[in-house]
């Protein structure tokens, strides 16, 4: 379906709906730098009736629409390089959190609301909301949703989809969906709500979010493990997770390449552990009140070392400490993106087969150059890996740019043969498109497309991405 660009009627009557504004650079690019993006105009509608109304007159005269949240989208779902332009439509004034229902263990935000300010919301509420990324202080939870984004909590909390109860959203054509009721339990039909979540703006905007909070976990136990391979790291889960059940909420792998990144790229750390061990295991339990977790947790360690499943552990001591080993963690996609990655891989297999998986990486990249470098590291609990392959010290990716692609095909011909994923929580944007159509299984690439059909008969959202 051919799209157009907007003409000055087009533009002076979506004017009359919010201002139409010049799209700055920051709308324009995206945090890996791979694609830098065009767009007739930014649209910062204020509430859901502007988004309808701009919808019916993109619709109209068939006008693509990028919906852009806080742009921290890793596969540039929210960057549109080719013509006919279309409007970048920003929910960042609508970030307003509408409702807390303490007793129901439920909040109502608008979609624009930044990760982090919800967070703290909840946080005044008594509350957590678990969702957390690297990029909270920037992503909002309309992109979390579209994108259904992952993280470090998923093991205990689930992803975005899983803390989501209700949503409202404007479709295409204009028609408000509301369905933002604060109930667990509704089989009233199609579920929306599941669809436009990971659609990644494909399908429709969404503007809003009933999203789950959690009781505030009063004890908190955060270590750095020295663990001798994946495979104890696998061990070590096991132990734990026959002692505290879903009350890990993380476990992290990380592998020493992160560290070594973090000094290269100037981003200080205390060291938690003795030397730089080639593989550690960043572990959070939390518990109510009086639960004795703290001797538990040592309890659990000081086992864990006997049965030889860890080397060496630091528990932190203090809040302090605590922050201070999660911004380790934290900050290691900061290093990552100033070292500058050829190949990024966000992938996911069955848990029991990461130490396979890892082992059979390491000599396909070996194969391709040994000089390569990699940072394994990701949310093990989830079967989930950043498998990110990075030039030798010192060479610009660039020069790797002819090779991108076998490397990337090598290591998700791999992922595919271990029944796994090629995009575990980052989305299929513009970047894995070709991957989804290589990959994907053919009956759910047919119902997609019938879906897309469906609602968006003339293409008009986020065009050119994921399908
Ligand atoms: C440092 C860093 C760390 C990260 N860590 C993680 C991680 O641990 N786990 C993880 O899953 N992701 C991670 N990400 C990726 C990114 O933060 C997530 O994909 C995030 O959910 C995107 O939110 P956003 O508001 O920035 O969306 P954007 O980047 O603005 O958009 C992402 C996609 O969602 C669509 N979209 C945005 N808002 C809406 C809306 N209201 N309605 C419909 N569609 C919409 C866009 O069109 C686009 O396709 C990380 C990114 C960075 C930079």
């Amino acid at each position: 379906m051919a799209l157009n660009e907007p003409d000055t009627e087009v533009l002076q009557r979506l004017g009359e709906i919010t201002p139409v504004h010049a799209p700055t650079a920051a709308y324009l690019k995206e945090p890996r730098g791979r694609y830098t993006g065009q767009a007739a105009g930014v649209l910062r509608p204020e509430n859901t009736a502007q988004i309808a109304a701009i919808m019916r007159v993109c619709n109209a005269h068939k006008v693509g629409v990028i919906p852009y949240g806080g742009g921290t989208g890793l596969v540039g779902g929210q960057v549109m390089e080719g013509i006919p332009r279309s409007i970048i439509l920003s929910l960042e004034r609508m970030h307003a959190v509408r409702d807390i229902h303490a007793s129901d263990n439920v909040m109502v935000v608008d979609a624009g609301a930044i990760l982090q300010d919800i967070q703290r919301a909840a946080e005044n509420a008594r509350r957590i909301f678990p969702l957390s990324l690297a990029s909270e202080g920037s992503c909002q939870i309309g992109g979390n949703l579209a994108t259904n984004a992952g993280g470090v909590n998923v093991l205990r909390y689930g992803n975005a989809r899983a803390l989501c109860l209700g949503l409202e959203a404007v479709l295409p054509d204009g028609t408000v969906f509301n369905g933002l009721k604060r109930l667990p339990k509704d089989n009233t039909g199609y579920d929306l709500r599941d669809l436009l979540i990971g659609a990644e703006g494909t399908l429709g905007i969404i503007t809003a979010a009933t999203l789950k909070i959690f009781p505030k976990p009063v004890d908190i136990e955060v270590a750095f493990i020295n663990v001798a391979t994946p495979q104890t790291a696998l061990d070590l889960l096991n132990h734990m997770a026959a002692r505290f059940g879903n009350n890990i909420s993380a476990f992290e792998l990380i592998h020493r390449q992160g560290l070594d990144f973090l000094a290269e790229t100037g981003l200080a750390f205390a060291a938690p552990l003795a030397g730089r061990p080639e593989w550690m295991v960043l572990v959070e339990c939390g518990m109510g009140a009086e639960s004795g977790l703290k001797e538990r947790f040592e309890d659990s360690l000081a086992e864990a070392f006997e049965g030889n499943f860890l080397q060496d552990a630091a528990i932190a001591q203090n809040l302090a400490q605590q922050r201070a080993f999660w911004d380790i963690r934290e900050n290691i996609p900061e290093a990552n993106r100033k070292i500058g990655v050829i190949s990024s891989h966000d992938i996911s297999v069955p848990v029991s087969t990461i130490p396979a998986f890892i082992t059979q990486g390491k000599q396909i990249v070996a194969k391709i150059n040994p000089a390569f470098r990699v940072n394994c590291f990701g949310h093990l609990g989830d079967g989930n890996l950043h498998y990110n392959v990075y030039p030798p010290q010192g060479v610009n990716r660039a020069e790797f740019d002819d090779i991108r692609g076998e490397i990337k095909d090598s290591i998700y011909d791999l992922v595919e043969s271990f029944g796994g994923s090629f995009s575990a929580e980052h989305g299929i944007g513009r970047m894995k498109k070709a991957d989804l159509a290589k990959y994907g299984d053919t009956g759910k690439l047919t119902a997609m497309r019938a879906i897309k059909q469906a609602l968006d008969p003339n293409g008009i959202m986020n065009p050119g991405a994921v399908i």
